[in-house]
């Protein structure tokens, strides 16, 4: 058989004749060719060492570009009507003259071997649209790594023009903490019909919202979702208010008929307009970077200490003595970080 081809293995690049250099990358992305766009975001998701390097290099150029958008977080359990949605409301968002970009976060595809939001078409109407950039779910891989991608992803968008950046993810694990930490905007999609399902809710996820959108408020669904967005306003109005200031709406939608989308965007800009004149906006950047290099700093760390081979043998005799109850775990964790920093 004949070998594998060790660049696809590592989630290299496939596609096109040849690798390109950085500057041709970085031209391309800036001129919003999508296919280049394209390219680069697959290099930046690729393990291989010169692939990294180069999708750095790429990164860096296009820093100083991006930053110009808002970044939306869309999420809710599967089936809330988070595609449909995305669908018409990206439709609105082109009408109103923005490039726009759909990311989508699946943290769920590693473990299951098959991701939640990946298989179905989405979205068919919007890939269409030239102005909008459809992008899958980077292939799992640690919160960290996910994230990343994520992150890398947006910075490319942002400096190919796209204005604004949907993330989308599904409202299970930990898929909206990730893509919390890195929206301006963060919108939670719920069914109408509260009752149980506001019971099931997480709490924080609550209130990490911005905005509640209800869907499918139509087909005689009216007054259940009115329901529920009583519910829910009830529900926010039990959250100490922020110090931004800033206070989640709840609003009716459907993306069927197209209700309630315009008073999204309404939202949404009112919220730029606002959270940029107090300076929230650009804190809460500032501060989701400054996370952004904790948490990796930590995984790679982390990960540092344990792939190190040399110290194969520490690590299996403490994980004995953690086992056996003689070392606590964090004794033990402390022991391997001193033994990592003087070897
Ligand atoms: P996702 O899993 O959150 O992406 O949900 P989908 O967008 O795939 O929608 C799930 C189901 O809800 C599909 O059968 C949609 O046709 C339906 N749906 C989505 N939005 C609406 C809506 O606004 N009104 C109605 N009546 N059905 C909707």
């Amino acid at each position: 058989m004949p070998p594998l081809n060790p660049r696809l293995l590592a989630g290299g690049l496939d596609r096109g004749p040849r690798r390109k250099s950085a500057a041709e990358y970085i031209e391309g992305v800036r001129s919003g060719n999508r296919v280049i766009l394209s390219q680069a975001i697959t290099l930046t998701e690729s393990t291989l060492p010169e692939d990294q390097k180069l999708a750095s290099d790429v990164i860096h150029a296009c820093l100083p570009h991006a930053g110009q958008s808002l970044r939306i977080g869309i999420t809710g359990i599967p089936g809330v009507g988070k595609s449909t949605f995305i669908e018409s409301f990206g439709q609105l968002l082109l009408e109103r003259g923005h490039k726009i970009s759909v990311l989508a976060i699946d943290p769920s595809s590693e473990r299951s071997k098959g991701s939640i939001l990946g298989d179905k078409t989405r979205m068919e109407e919007l890939s269409r649209e030239t102005n909008a950039y459809i992008r899958p779910s980077p292939s799992g891989g640690s919160p960290g790594g996910v994230a990343r991608k994520t992150r890398e992803a947006i910075i490319l968008c942002e400096a190919a023009g796209f204005d604004r950046i949907l993330v989308e993810t599904v409202g299970v694990g930990q898929g909206e903490t990730i893509v919390h930490s890195m929206v301006d905007f963060f919108l939670l999609l719920m069914l109408p019909g509260a009752g149980d399902e506001l019971q099931g809710m997480k709490r924080g996820i609550m209130e990490m919202a911005d905005g509640i959108a209800i869907t499918k408020s139509d087909s005689g669904n009216e007054t259940r979702a009115k329901i529920a967005a009583a519910d829910y306003r009830r529900a926010l109005e039990l959250f100490p208010p922020a110090d931004h200031g800033w206070k989640a709406e709840v609003i009716l939608t459907s993306a069927m008929s197209g209700m309630g989308l315009a008073d999204i965007y309404c939202l949404l800009e009112n919220y730029l307009e606002a959270m940029s004149r107090s300076g929230h906006f650009q804190d809460r950047r500032k501060s989701q970077a400054v996370y952004w290099m904790n948490e990796y700093l930590a995984e790679l760390v982390k990960n540092r200490i344990l792939e190190n081979r040399e110290s194969r043998e520490y690590r299996q005799d403490l994980r004995e003595q953690v086992t056996a109850g003689t070392l606590s775990p964090f004794e033990a964790a402390e022991m391997l970080l001193r033994h990592a920093l003087d070897s």
